[in-house]
């Protein structure tokens, strides 16, 4: 297999992961969990359950708000930017990839997987 270094027509999911990594690891520095477990106190307080009897349900709160948080900062920039081909998983740039489309009113517009050529919608 010929190794291409064509950025826009990259497998973009290890970098994706990579980023996502980041960010988790980053958030869960110690100062920036504290950050979210405070704010989840401050949510608790606001409805009027006691904070110091739910400690155990703060920290687990702020940590699944920690990985919605990261999810949301790769995932939604994802799908706006990238496409995955659901045959083999390839993560690619829209825009490094023409859009195809079966007729000539452009009906079912897709992409064509830049690695294993299946379409994406
Ligand atoms: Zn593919």
């Amino acid at each position: 297999m010929e190794n291409k270094l064509r950025v826009l027509e990259g497998n973009w999911g290890d970098i994706i992961f990579g980023i996502r990594t980041l960010i988790l690891s980053f958030l869960f520095n110690e100062d920036n969990f504290l950050v979210f477990k405070n704010f989840t106190i401050f949510l608790i307080e606001t409805a009027g359950l006691p904070p110091n009897e739910l400690d155990f349900a703060i920290s687990f709160i702020a940590f699944i708000g920690i990985c919605l948080f990261a999810y949301m900062l790769t995932e939604l920039p994802k799908r706006l930017v990238f496409m995955q081909c659901r045959n083999c998983d390839m993560v690619f740039l829209k825009i490094g990839v023409p859009e195809s489309s079966w007729d000539s009113e452009h009906t079912i517009k897709h992409r064509h997987c830049p690695r294993c050529g299946a379409a994406c919608f």
